[in-house]
């Protein structure tokens, strides 16, 4: 049995208290969608710095890039995870991620759902994978909140088998490229700023042996549309959407990485990126349980 420590329980009393004020008096506006999250999700980051926490993160790693000779236009992988190598460092770095999912879940695991795809899940896919310049574009403003991020992989016709039935294309048009398709359940979807969309790379091959690429979009480029949220039976709280894209031109500064990586690696960075959100959705089963 794992017990909070003393600090640890003050700050669950101090999300506590925030959630008591800011949450639940919204409670009824966000669960029924006429709130979208994201404002009382900032107001989360900065009362407890949490954006101020990010973008020191943010900042550390991009300086170990540059002090290992990476230019911004450059790779680099990074692990989704720098855990601490001290085993009670690391209990309690994870328990202070994991205290805010919990007390949230209690009221509204939606608001965890938009915030853990908007800087968890789309941050992560550029991160791991983008170029120093990508990375400072596009991932910072999305672990600090300051932007909202959404993550498309799924498809009206591809679901569990995401790549098997994939119908989304990037064409090579020049140095350019043009992306179609459309995408659905796609959480954030209506009022993402940053949009990373999975898609083959059509280049005459049969679909089951096209590479998988990844791109980062701007809301607002010609040819994109963002649906309203979708009536789903529950978490209103956390947006969902679809997309669709008509001949969206994009440069190689948008492909994740910069660079067409060879057959399997777009499918595994695309998986890599599931495993961070597997950890937070236990915390958010522990919520929703009701831990006092
Ligand atoms: C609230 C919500 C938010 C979401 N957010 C996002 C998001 O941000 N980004 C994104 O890209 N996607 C998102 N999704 C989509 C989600 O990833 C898909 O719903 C999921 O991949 C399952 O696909 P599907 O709904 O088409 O179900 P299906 O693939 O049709 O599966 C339906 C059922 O059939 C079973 N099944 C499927 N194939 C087989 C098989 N071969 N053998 C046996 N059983 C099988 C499945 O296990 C499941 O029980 C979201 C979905 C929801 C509901």
């Amino acid at each position: 049995m794992i017990e909070w420590s003393d600090e640890q329980q003050m700050v669950r009393a101090a999300v506590r208290d925030f959630i008591e004020k800011e949450v639940v008096p919204h409670h009824r506006e966000l669960e029924h969608g006429d709130l979208p999250p994201y404002d009382i999700l900032r107001k989360l980051f900065s009362t407890f710095g949490m954006d101020a926490m990010a973008r020191d993160r943010f900042e550390r790693q991009l300086a170990r890039d540059r002090a290992a000779g990476a230019s911004p236009g450059e790779q680099v992988d990074e692990p989704l995870e720098r855990a601490p190598r001290d085993p009670a460092e690391a209990a309690n770095a994870t328990a202070f991620q994991m205290i805010p999912i919990i007390e949230l879940c209690r009221w509204s695991p939606g608001m965890v759902t938009a915030m853990g795809v908007s800087m968890g899940l789309t941050s992560a896919a550029i991160l791991s994978k983008g170029t120093v310049a990508q990375k400072e574009r596009w991932a910072l403003p999305l672990l600090t909140m300051e932007k909202i991020g959404a993550w498309a992989i799924t498809e009206p016709g591809s679901g569990s088998d995401a790549f098997g039935s994939m119908r989304s294309t990037a064409r090579r048009d020049g140095d350019e490229y043009l992306l179609n398709g459309s995408k659905t359940f796609i959480t954030n979807g209506p009022y993402a700023d940053t949009i990373v969309f999975i898609c083959k790379l059509d280049e005459g091959h049969p679909p089951a042996e096209r590479k998988i690429v990844s791109f980062v979009l701007d809301s607002g480029m010609p040819g994109l549309e963002q649906s309203k949220p979708l009536k789903k039976m529950g978490m209103h709280s956390s947006p969902t959407g679809e997309l669709f894209l008509t001949d969206v031109r994009v440069g190689r500064d948008r492909l994740i990485g910069e660079t067409e990586s060879p057959e399997g690696e777009g499918r595994s960075a695309a998986k890599a990126t599931f495993l961070q959100e597997r950890s937070g959705v236990a915390a958010m089963a522990l919520g929703i349980i009701w831990v006092s």
